[in-house]
């Protein structure tokens, strides 16, 4: 499958014949290659992705794609550990954490199972009206051609959090995974093929986002388009939607806080302040990158946190106990320094704030903690993607909102308090669309999942995800044997 898209059930070389280097961040060794796609191969996938949708797979029955989503639930699964392993090289993050997202996308796919089958259950729910004459039932049909566009931070889990409802809502579709990470997105493809899906309904097309993503996002025959990374290319492809009217999702950036009480645990914040930050290198849409913490437990938590983060392992993904993996890529890791740079200037490093050292190659960068930071700073205001943490201390609760909020985004938030009633309360208060209590980051994929202001727009996961590849139908019918008598009397 090297350098070869996945268009109609066949490994087809890219149109224009070029290719892109999939580089080892760890080495910065190239070691495989990818097609570099183009509008050319976009085109015929979603040629055979429509004619797909037209054919016998437009007429599945949401208990036959179950057992599809099943099959490829199953093969991930006996595939894990290999598939975790190309994760780790082609993305750099530590093994644990591939072989865990792995462990997601299989469950992705089996839970999606369960959904398809209870769309089928639910063809046909009656809608009370308020007139007995007439009888209204919902039927529920797929988009049509969904464009798939992910991020590479997880890269077959974010793929997986798309395909699996595409598919069990009997959408066809073109998944375009990052130019940084398409390696398990191609593993997807062939997994689909051996389990049986058939030719066209899955087509995967690797390239740069500016050829294939831009071709596949004003492609007039894609109805829907999911969408996750960055908030500008989110407004490129929420433009491209806006002018064929198509459906679109979108699951951005954030800048998500996370609000720590004088009365919670100590050792217990510190874990969770550490896993919201330096968890997948940081590099997660969802990390709280913004510490809010009351002024009575700032200053040890914080000499807490700079203890633990100094004794992370750092290293290559596979490394025995890495806890902290290179960064993605090239233009990531000047992106990180970049603002470790600016952090030294705008507020006080506690720790970390560059390059990791011991290593002649890779993109290692140091868990880093600065403090003191005023709600103007770059390194509050604007995602880092990276395993930066920055921290501004408050009085009481309003001001703990109000700090938390000070964000145009709005993906997550958390908040740590032995005050339950108080949690809940700024629970409320906080202006994200998933928020943890006592804890931070852990996701499970029943419940919605998504962000408010410029954090995206939808929700993805659960039936909210499944939602997002179906059209909803109302079918009213007139039941009443009296005439209608509005021009015949
Ligand atoms: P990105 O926006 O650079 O790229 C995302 C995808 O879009 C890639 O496949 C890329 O090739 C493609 N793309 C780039 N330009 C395009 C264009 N003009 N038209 C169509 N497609 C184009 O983002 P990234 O750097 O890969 O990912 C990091 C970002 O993703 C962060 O901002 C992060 O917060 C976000 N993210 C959000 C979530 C979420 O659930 N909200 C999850 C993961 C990542």
């Amino acid at each position: 499958m090297e350098a070869k898209h996945f268009i109609d059930g066949a490994w087809v070389a890219p149109a224009e014949g070029g290719t892109l280097d999939v580089i080892n961040p760890a080495n910065e060794q190239p070691f495989a290659k990818i097609a570099a796609g183009t509008a050319a191969d976009i085109d015929r996938a979603v040629a055979a992705s429509s004619s797909a949708g037209k054919g016998a797979w437009g007429r599945t029955s949401g208990r036959e794609r179950a057992q599809l989503l099943r099959a490829i639930g199953a093969a991930i699964e006996a595939e894990k550990q290999a598939l975790a392993q190309i994760e780790v090289r082609d993305n750099g993050k530590p093994l644990p954490e591939a072989l865990w997202d792995v462990g997601d996308a299989a469950y992705c796919f089996n839970l999606y199972a369960t959904y398809a089958e209870e769309l089928d259950a639910n063809q046909g729910t009656p809608v009370a009206v308020p007139d007995a004459r007439f009888k209204t039932t919902l039927k529920y049909m797929p988009v049509g051609v969904a464009g798939l566009i992910v991020p590479w931070n997880y890269p077959l889990l974010m793929a997986a959090w798309k395909v699996a409802p595409a598919i069990a809502a009997g959408c066809t579709l073109v998944l375009k995974p990052s130019e940084f990470t398409s390696l398990t997105a191609l593993e997807l493809g062939r997994i689909c093929d051996s389990a049986g899906v058939p030719a066209g309904v899955v087509n995967i097309v690797t390239g740069l986002g500016q050829a294939a993503g831009t071709a596949l996002s004003r492609h007039p025959d894609v109805r829907k388009l999911a969408f996750t990374g960055s908030v500008p290319t989110g407004i490129a492809v929420a433009t491209a939607a806006a002018r064929d009217v198509k459906s679109v999702s979108l699951e951005l950036g954030g800048k998500s806080p996370i609000v720590v009480f004088d009365d919670a645990d100590l050792e217990q914040a510190v874990e969770w302040v550490m896993f919201g930050i330096f968890w997948n290198q940081g590099q997660v849409c969802s990390a709280t990158s913004r510490l809010v913490v009351q002024e009575g437990i700032a200053p040890r938590l914080i000499e807490r946190l700079a203890e633990e983060a100094r004794k992370i392992k750092i290293g290559e993904g596979m490394g025995e106990g890495v806890q902290l993996g290179p960064l993605v890529s090239r233009p990531q890791y000047d992106k990180v320094l970049g603002y470790m740079e600016t952090g030294r200037r705008e507020a006080r490093l506690i720790c970390g704030g560059g390059q990791a050292a011991g290593f002649n190659a890779g993109y290692f960068v140091e868990p880093t903690i600065f403090a003191d930071v005023p709600p103007s700073a770059r390194i509050w205001k604007e995602e880092i993607f990276g395993p930066v943490l920055s921290v501004a201390t408050f009085k009481g609760e309003d001001e703990a909102v109000a700090l938390a909020n000070d964000s145009e985004f709005g993906l997550a938030a958390a908040v740590m308090s032995a005050d339950l009633d108080r949690a809940e309360r700024v629970a409320d208060k906080l202006e994200a669309g998933v928020v943890w209590i006592n804890c931070s980051q852990p996701n499970f994929l029943e419940p919605p999942w998504g962000g408010m202001k410029k954090s995206g727009v939808g929700r993805e996961l659960g039936t909210w995800g499944l939602m997002n590849f179906l059209e909803t139908k109302q079918i009213t019918a007139y039941t009443s044997r009296d005439p209608w008598g509005w021009y015949l009397k």
